[in-house]
């Protein structure tokens, strides 16, 4: 039974020590996306500047047309297109002021990232690092109720260990108490005579090991 134990705790620390490190993971990626988020942003910033920038050269250049203009409604006609020109450079304005207000928001959240993963690291490493220690240490436990298993074997007898084998090749754990009437491997009821067994009063179960009826596996009584 403690073999079992120690086997299936040490099978356990793998995917311990893979939770952690998807947490890790987790917290760099959410780094990675505010980043990303960021970048992209002000990439659309910059050519907001650049479509605001030549929108601006143009009425410039308009104004300069519109004073060798002669014609009256020629020159009108020119005013109205700078005007055009100059409400579209307000609109450019206003989704840029919007832009920079986003840019603020993402920038908060690559930091508030970045704070996550540097407030979590040093326990995350810390637990890896114990898990690793525990994996170390439960092996040579493991080790040394495998050398116990293999002391004990010989003084059992190598029909009883037959027995035993057979039975722990499929339903372990091989021994079980008889609880209430009841096999403590499958929790079906035991008869009599495996009861009467159990109890010593049949056949000596020094010779005869006493099994449940349902699962085959070797019962004893708790008293
Ligand atoms: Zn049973």
């Amino acid at each position: 039974m403690k073999r079992l134990a120690l086997e299936a705790q040490v099978k356990a620390v793998p995917a311990d020590i893979a939770r952690v490190e998807q947490k890790i993971a987790a917290e760099k990626a959410a780094i990675e996306a505010a980043r990303t988020e960021l970048r992209d942003l002000e990439v659309k910033k910059k050519t907001l500047e650049t479509e605001i920038g030549s929108a601006e050269q143009k009425i410039g250049q308009y104004k300069t047309q519109q004073l060798s203009i002669k014609k009256n409604d020629e020159y009108q006609a020119m005013g109205h297109q700078i005007e055009t020109m100059q409400g579209q450079i307000g609109e450019l304005e206003g989704r840029e002021l919007e832009l920079m207000y986003a840019i603020d928001e993402a920038k908060k959240r690559f930091a508030a990232a970045e704070a996550e993963l540097k407030t979590n690291i040093s326990g995350h490493e810390t637990r890896i690092r114990m898990l690793r220690e525990r994996e170390t240490n439960l092996r040579s436990e493991l080790t040394a109720a495998e050398a116990e298993v293999a002391a004990a074997r010989p003084a059992v007898g190598d029909q009883r260990l037959r027995l035993y084998d057979r039975i722990a090749s499929r339903n372990m754990p091989a021994v079980v108490p008889i609880v209430a009437g009841k096999c403590g491997g499958c929790h079906l009821k035991v008869s009599s005579e495996a009861e009467s067994g159990a109890r010593g009063k049949g056949a000596d179960p020094l010779v005869v090991l006493p099994t449940c009826d349902q699962c085959g596996r070797i019962v004893y009584w708790e008293g």
